[in-house]
């Protein structure tokens, strides 16, 4: 099982059940109490919550034990398949010629994100280029250059431009010999009228193959309203969970899966420009659960 990182309640409620191979509803209650303790203080919504602990409750005293598992195992075999169910799959990214276009507030971790992916993709032995359309932040356009400096990838913005949409515009022709463009928006600190009017227009000039939307992991319950109005307006294929390396678990941002319909692209870790890894649900459930 690749569940190696469990907390250590929901591991000793588990390691009650050595030696046993039949689970009774005692067994099953504790098991799905220390899940629940563990995902709500990870931000995860309590409808999911409620879902997943349904699901496992019931597989677990219905489903037999194949024969020679022991009920630790049975159990456990549950609860990873039922989390997978829960977090997704990994976004599909193909490693092919693409526009990414990136969505989220301010703050969220864009810009940075928006570096990373690059270096990411470049990598992956192909040609990224970051179009820089935030005019809104001040520091915004030094901040992404000098990341792409960093990450080593072409880098397309206007200091002295106002215009997001025609730096959009401008920037798609500019790396004409880039096969990833990564297209970084403004943020605002709420869902304001014009950053949405805003987003849409950039959407429209350069007709992204799919749009990721930016989350803190601290984000919490927030996730919901942002997830519903960016999928209204632009349609979110993925979600990039930023900060990781902090204490929050991200466990909101599956809110935003769910609302959008979509799946986690990439988590991101830190600071710097590699602090990027594609998300793979088996240890992000771990964290989930530790
Ligand atoms: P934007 O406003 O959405 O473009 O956000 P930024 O990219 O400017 O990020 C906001 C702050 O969060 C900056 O100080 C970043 O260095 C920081 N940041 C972004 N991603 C991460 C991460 O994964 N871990 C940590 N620790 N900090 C991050």
């Amino acid at each position: 099982m690749v569940l190696d990182d469990l907390g250590t309640s929901l591991r000793s409620s588990l390691d009650k059940l050595q030696g046993k191979t039949r689970l009774d509803e005692d067994d099953v209650e504790e098991i799905v109490k220390e899940i629940q303790r563990s995902l709500l203080s990870a931000d995860v919504d309590v409808s999911l919550v409620m879902e997943l602990s349904d699901s496992i409750e019931t597989r677990a005293l219905e489903e037999e034990p194949p024969g020679g598992t022991t009920a630790r195992d049975h159990v456990l075999k549950i609860v990873y398949e039922e989390m997978v169910a829960l977090v997704g799959d990994s976004t599909a990214l193909p490693l092919e010629p693409q526009t990414i276009l990136l969505a989220g507030l301010q703050g969220s971790g864009k810009t940075t994100s928006a570096a990373k992916m690059a270096w990411w993709f470049s990598t992956k032995g192909l040609r990224p280029a970051v179009i820089q359309t935030d005019t809104f932040r001040p520091g915004a356009y030094d901040q992404a250059k000098q990341m792409c400096e960093r990450a080593e990838v072409d880098f397309y913005g206007d200091p002295d431009a106002d215009d997001p949409v025609e730096i959009a515009r401008e920037g798609m022709e500019a790396t004409a010999d880039a096969d990833v463009r990564i297209v970084d928006t403004a943020g605002r600190h709420a869902l304001e009228d014009d950053l949405i009017a805003e987003i849409e227009e950039i959407e429209r000039a350069v007709d992204p193959d799919r749009s990721l939307l930016v989350l803190d992991a601290a984000i919490g319950q927030g996730a919901k309203d942002q997830a519903r109005q960016f999928e209204a307006s632009i349609g979110i294929d993925g979600v990039m969970i930023t900060k990781l390396d902090g204490t929050a678990k991200g466990g909101g941002a599956l809110t935003a899966v769910n609302e959008t319909g979509s799946s986690i692209a990439f988590l991101g870790s830190g600071e710097t420009v590699q602090d990027i890894e594609r998300f793979e649900p088996s240890g992000f459930i771990s964290r989930l659960l530790g």
